[in-house]
């Protein structure tokens, strides 16, 4: 059974997109081939999480037994906001950018150009807004754990701001190219660190934001209601149960063009010539036997509506063959649509009887002496009967 470790968003999501190739990153540790989109974000990341840091003034966590561990009086005390680090200059940011740079998976030298010369850009009108704006950060790319009514989960936040109210504001940078407010509203992510950011903090979550880093926006969303919440959690329930029961079946998607596991995903392996043969007239033969099954299927449905034409005429239940005599049997079922049964036992004052509302346990208050006949009888005429006919052989009955 695979182990349970905690839940991020980048794995749940994997997960969910195909359980084979979930296992090839997170059991089998395979490599992916690094992307320039990736080590891109990534870089960003990492100079703006220097960039924001000296303007952290944290905010009081929560500790085992639920209280504070650290108070914005006892921070201010101990050297102002930036905590003793001051802000970057421009200079800096440049140099740090410089440092920082990584060139793994770029196509070509210029692609990377290009790329370096928009992440200078966007860091030095972010660095301008930064100045004219400073922020009010309580903490930067923090780790955070939660074990979420069961589910263990995990995640690096990009920004923890304090919002005016004293609440606090989730922030994730995005630096794709597109990006609006309908991210931000559906995001799974954004759900998923509002509620370890509210299991870790006390101040409450206040708005959860996608940052647009090329646009400089952010796109602002209030939390996520309980209802959301639930649903999440319920999806990722399911995620857990899939890796705990390991169920690492490929689903092949669009997801499939960008994977990296092709060569040893069962989807796309190729076989090998030597074996294409004998295989070849395996399948042939497959193809043969259910075309056959289907003609067979409806010839034998034919058959049996020209033998009930005839025991119908005849007034009979019972046909002769020569090796033995085919029955008639009936199968009744009734359907109770809870539309129409729930608003009597409701105007009866009897709703609680109903339970899951399925047809047996219609008949259950139907058979029930102790309901109101007058109810009951309403109950039984908004069923529909639905009458099933098919044939049995009885081959020791003999034939003629
Ligand atoms: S190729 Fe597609 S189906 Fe196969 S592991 Fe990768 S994502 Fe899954």
């Amino acid at each position: 059974m695979a182990s349970s470790a905690p839940l991020s968003y980048s794995s749940a999501r994997a997960f969910q997109e195909c359980p084979l190739r979930w296992k090839f990153l997170y059991i089998d540790r395979l490599p992916e081939t690094p992307r320039s989109y990736f080590t891109f974000g990534r870089v960003v990341h990492s100079v703006l999480e220097e960039l924001v840091r000296p303007y952290v003034v944290p905010g009081t966590r929560r500790t085992r037994e639920g209280e504070s561990q650290r108070t914005l009086d006892e921070w201010g005390s101990r050297g102002g906001a930036s905590g003793g680090r001051p802000p970057l200059t421009r200079e800096d940011l440049l140099a740090l950018y410089d440092r920082a740079w990584l060139s793994d998976g770029y196509a070509s030298a210029e692609e990377e150009e290009r790329y370096r010369t928009l992440g200078r850009d966007l860091l030095l009108r972010y660095y301008q807004r930064l100045v004219r704006e400073p922020p009010r950060p309580v903490a930067v790319e923090e780790h955070l754990e939660a074990d979420w009514e069961g589910i263990p989960i995990h995640g690096y936040i990009d920004r923890i701001d304090r919002t005016p109210d004293g609440g606090l504001e989730v922030v994730d940078y995005k630096t794709s190219r597109e990006l609006g407010r309908a991210e931000a509203r559906d995001s799974d992510q954004l759900s998923l660190y509002q509620v370890l950011v509210a299991s870790n903090y006390t101040e409450p979550v206040e708005r959860l934001t996608l940052y647009h880093l090329r646009s400089l926006t952010p796109h602002r969303t209030p939390p996520r209601s309980p209802e959301s919440l639930s649903e999440l959690n319920a999806r990722l329930g399911s995620v857990v149960d899939g890796i705990r029961a390991e169920a690492f079946e490929p689903t092949p998607g669009p997801q499939c063009t960008r994977c990296d596991f092709r060569s040893r995903c069962p989807e796309f392996r190729e076989v090998s010539p030597e074996e294409t043969g004998r295989l070849r007239t395996l399948v042939d033969r497959f193809e043969d036997l259910r075309r056959e099954e289907h003609r067979l299927e409806g010839e034998l449905r034919r058959t049996a509506e020209e033998m009930h034409r005839a025991a119908e005429d005849l007034g009979v239940h019972r046909l002769p063959g020569s090796r033995g005599v085919a029955v008639r049997r009936k199968e009744e079922t009734w359907q109770y649509p809870p539309t129409a049964i729930r608003p009597v036992l409701e105007a009866a004052g009897l709703a609680e009887r109903l339970g899951p509302g399925t047809s047996e346990d219609v008949r259950r208050i139907l058979r029930d002496p102790g309901v109101p006949a007058e109810v009951r009888r309403r109950l039984s005429e908004s069923g529909s009967r639905r009458v099933r006919w098919y044939w049995e052989l009885d081959s020791e009955a003999g034939g003629t």
